[in-house]
Parts: C-alpha cells; sequence; structure tokens
C-alpha cells in the first residue's frame, strides 16, 4: 500500500511538473531564453561561463595562467607572503560579467531558486573536498543584514551543497558578532585587520564542531580575508581544519584592468569583503 502511495505521488509529481512546464516553460536563469528543463543555462550563457581549472594555487586556488607560473610549491604569491587561516579554498568559477549576471540577482534581487544550479557547480568544483568535509558551514551576515536581505544567500547554498554531496551542514555555527567596516579601498593587510575578531562560534555548537573538518560555504571569495576570519574562530573552537568552497573567486579584486573592477564590487556590493554589514 505504501509502495503503491509512493508511485501515485511520483506520478502526481511528475504531472504537476509537466503542467507548469507548459504553463510556466523554464528559462535561462541568466538571460531568460526558453531552456529544456529547470536549473539550466542556455548553451550560450553556460559557455561563457570561466570555470577555474588546474593549474591554480593548492592553497586558495587562485588561476595560475601557465604551469610555470604555478612554480615549485604551485602556491601564489599572496599564500606564499600571508598564508590564509583556512587550508585550501576552491571556487567554480572566476568573477566576471557572466558569473555577476547569476550571483548579482541571486544574492540581491530575492532569485533564492539559484541556489540549486549554483550549488551544483560548486559540488563539482569541489569535490574532493566535500568528500572529506565532516561538516557545511555557511559565512554569516551580520543580524541587520540578515534582515535586510531575508535570507543569508551562503546559507542557501550550504543547504543545496550538504543535499547534493549527502554531508551534513550547521546553519548557525557561525555568528558575525561584529558590524565591519567598507573595506572596499583598504589595502589587503587592512581588510584583513577590519574583519579579525568579527566572528564567533556559537556555543551551541561546540560539541559539534571540535574535531571535525569544516568546509566553510561562501558565494563569493575576494581578498580572502572573510574566509581567513571565520576560520579563525573555528580553528579557537577545536575544529581539526578548515576548507572554503565558493561559486566564483575575484583573482585580484584591486586591478582595474581586466573584465571586473574593485570600484564595481564595491557599487554593486557584490562581496561582503567590500561592504559593510
Ligand atoms: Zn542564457
Ligand atoms: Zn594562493
Amino acid at each position: 500500500m505504501t509502495a503503491l502511495k509512493t508511485l501515485m505521488g511520483r506520478e502526481l509529481g511528475r504531472a504537476a511538473h509537466l503542467v507548469l512546464d507548459c504553463l510556466l516553460p523554464p528559462r535561462c536563469p541568466s538571460c531568460g531564453m526558453l531552456v529544456h528543463g529547470p536549473q539550466r543555462l542556455c548553451p550560450d550563457c553556460f559557455g561563457s561561463l570561466t570555470f577555474i581549472a588546474d593549474p591554480a594555487c593548492l592553497r586558495c586556488g587562485l588561476p595560475f595562467e601557465t604551469n610555470g607560473e604555478a612554480g615549485r610549491l604551485r602556491l601564489c604569491a599572496t599564500c606564499l607572503a600571508h598564508p590564509p587561516s583556512f587550508a585550501r579554498a576552491r571556487a567554480a568559477l572566476t568573477y566576471d560579467e557572466p558569473a555577476r549576471r547569476l550571483l548579482l540577482p541571486f544574492k540581491h534581487a530575492d532569485r533564492t531558486e539559484l541556489a540549486g544550479l549554483l550549488a551544483m557547480l560548486m559540488h563539482r568544483a569541489g569535490a574532493p573536498l566535500l568528500a572529506e568535509a565532516d561538516l557545511l558551514v555557511p559565512v554569516p551576515l551580520h543580524r541587520h543584514r540578515l534582515v535586510q536581505r531575508r535570507y543569508n544567500q551562503a546559507a542557501l547554498l550550504a543547504g543545496r551543497l550538504a543535499n547534493l554531496a549527502a554531508r551534513p551542514w550547521a546553519a548557525d555555527a557561525l555568528r558575525r558578532c561584529r558590524a565591519t567596516q567598507p573595506l572596499g579601498e583598504l589595502s589587503a593587510a587592512e581588510r584583513r585587520r577590519a574583519v579579525a575578531g568579527a566572528f564567533t562560534v556559537s556555543p551551541s555548537s561546540l560539541a559539534r564542531l571540535r574535531g571535525r573538518r569544516i568546509l566553510l560555504i561562501d558565494d563569493v571569495l575576494t581578498s580572502g580575508a572573510t574566509a581567513s576570519a571565520c576560520a579563525e574562530a573555528l580553528a579557537a573552537a577545536g575544529v581539526a581544519r578548515v576548507d572554503v568552497l565558493v561559486v566564483a573567486r575575484v583573482p585580484d579584486p584591486r586591478r582595474r584592468q581586466g573584465r571586473i573592477s574593485s570600484e564595481a564590487l564595491v557599487h554593486s556590493e557584490d562581496a561582503d569583503d567590500f561592504t559593510s554589514v
């Protein structure tokens, strides 16, 4: 009887999808063109994304132009000079204009349904990190920002990824305990100082975190200062290691040439590293 009910439920679900597809045919979330199924990009938009592949910095995931540029240690200059507090960071995409067309509506225009598509991109790029993770933890928003936006985009991604990778996640393990000043015009060192100590572990999560391998989830990695500050709070709570997985990363947010400038980031509030909370 239960099996019959399950089967009927599935058939009804399929029928409902067919009706919905006729009434509201799925469209590319980036350009609006009709596509074959929900949570799919059209071929042009998919082809315009810049997927990050090797060679990349072993630590922060910064893509290198060539194998030669990677050097013997395969670490970027920034990681050699100022090693981040996390073990590894990986991103699915370079944060360029096509990536912005997906991430800005997701973060600022209530397009929360994009979490499914973005999490699928992260799932592919972060497979090795996900395989080793005991717990997924989203970068938190300050409560004022959360009230303003009504959702934490990093938590939406973490929830979807947890489902895809069959890993547990803890929505409230980290808290942003103090608002930080706008970071856009600050140097890398100043940004690190600005977010240092801005995060804390919620007391109710301490037992769940101790000794575990944490995968920190966010939408965009800019300077890495926010991720490092989160990693420091988690390390103080006794976690075994912290890796970071994001949808997109800005190779050098202060570089004005190229497809995106720091000015554009500040203006559009793309990254919390660059905005007040
Ligand atoms: Zn499209
Ligand atoms: Zn690096």
